[in-house]
């Protein structure tokens, strides 16, 4: 599907599927990606009778909670059993490239029916007309080519530097009037700095106005430093290369929007099952097609929803970023904090030094949050209910006890969370 109209702001009508609608779209592709896997794939077939399951029990996004989870290391296990893609494809399967990452994991390309990345860019603005430099690299993984179909089809002219040296990125900018990237973000920057130490003024010399991040965080101090510095407008896009792309940022900037293609799950990593709207857990993804029945692959990311409505009118809901890794995280009465939630948490209040402590008493986890102050702080109650009422909205758990310790108790050695419980 392409672009419905150039005027639109959205890529195409899906974006705008009323909550209702999408369920149904979502469970209707479910149901045939799954049955279709049933017949095609080994390794659907196999799950499913080792769990004694019939495809006709998943009807519904919550059903695949029945199904279990496949990691990356799973992945790499079964493609060794069953080389080359484990047995999620048709033996028989026709594709037009077969990518690899470190692993290894062999993936192929999946039709050209899928926009995959397209949303992201068009999302982002990049239209006919722009032309891009895409830094990631050609070569075997799938980056490269995939975010240049996606760029192809927003209609953008893509220059396909990919990991060439940043001198020579400065001149294909310069020569070919760049007006957008995409790349890593520490990549833009090294570009940026090789440009101005060949005596480039980058933003009045050359024309590059946004850029889409991809495969690494960006972190809020750069992301000011491109908008207020250099004139780039930042997007971020997120995905993995089993699955695709999964989520993308709009011209709201808050939360990033799951794309049509794929269904996004947030689990509990421990039991597999689908955790509370808006609660912490591991981005779990089923990509919708009808060539790699990969279902239900567990990224390892931990993140929320968030479901309010966004600015930009598009319905899907949004992931919250990324929080850190699943081994990172600690429960805390049913629900996971981590260690990024914590910084979150902490830049919001300007950066003091806090620490997360779980205790246990009796049946009942208590969480203390020690927070370091200055002179007398927060040390009236309508100020310990705003830092009380921030930890709730960041970490969606409430705080049971708020100690304020003096500035230069803690290091930069501490822990942001210390589980102090025992099992016994
Ligand atoms: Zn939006």
């Amino acid at each position: 599907m392409s672009p419905s109209t150039k005027a639109s702001p959205y890529f195409d009508a899906k974006e705008k599927m009323s909550q209702s609608r999408r369920q149904r779209y979502y469970n209707q592709l479910l149901i045939e990606m799954i049955r279709l896997g049933y017949e095609k794939s080994s390794r659907v077939k196999k799950v499913f009778q080792e769990r004694n399951i019939d495809p006709l029990m998943i009807e519904s996004v919550g059903d695949l909670e029945k199904l279990p989870i496949i990691s990356r290391e799973e992945l790499v296990r079964l493609e060794k059993e069953e080389p080359p893609y484990g047995g999620f494809s048709a033996k028989d399967v026709e594709t037009d490239r077969i990518f690899t990452s470190p692993g290894p994991v062999y993936e192929p390309h999946l039709t050209s029916n899928d926009p995959i990345w397209a949303r992201g860019y068009y999302a982002a603005g990049y239209r006919k007309g722009d032309v891009v430099l895409n830094a990631f690299s050609y070569h075997m993984v799938a980056a490269g080519l995939t975010f240049h179909d996606g760029l192809r089809r927003v209609g953008a002219t893509v220059v396909p530097s990919g990991a060439s040296t940043t001198e020579n990125q400065v001149q294909l900018i310069r020569d070919l009037g760049v007006t957008c990237y995409t790349g890593t973000p520490s990549f833009l920057m090294a570009i940026i700095n090789k440009a101005e130490e060949m005596g480039y003024h980058f933003k009045n010399d050359f024309k590059v106005k946004r850029a889409s991040f991809v495969a690494e965080p960006l972190q809020p101090s750069l992301r000011e430093k491109f908008e207020k510095v250099y004139g780039i407008d930042t997007y971020q896009m997120y995905g993995a290369t089993e699955v695709g792309d999964i989520a993308y940022e709009c011209e709201g900037k808050n939360g990033w929007h799951i794309c049509e293609e794929v269904i996004v799950e947030i689990v509990d990593p421990s039991t597999g099952k689908q955790v509370n709207p808006g609660e912490l857990g591991e981005v779990v993804v089923t990509r919708l097609n009808h060539l790699f029945f990969l279902f239900r692959f567990g990224t390892g990311d931990l993140s929320r929803i968030i479901e309010d409505r966004c600015s930009c009118g598009r319905t899907s809901v949004r992931l919250a970023g990324i929080f850190g890794r699943v081994g990172e995280a600690t429960k805390v009465r049913g629900m996971f904090i981590a260690p990024s939630q914590l910084r979150a948490v902490s830049s919001r209040l300007g950066g003091p030094r806090l620490q997360a402590i779980v205790d246990r008493d009796g049946f009942k986890d208590i969480l203390t949050l020690r927070l370091e102050i200055e002179g007398e702080g927060v040390e009236n109650s309508s100020a310990h209910l705003q830092v009380e009422n921030l930890f709730k909205e960041i970490c969606t758990v409430k705080i049971d006890k708020l100690e304020l310790i003096d500035k230069g108790t803690l290091t930069e050695k501490d822990s942001l969370i210390i589980d102090r419980r025992t099992w016994k």
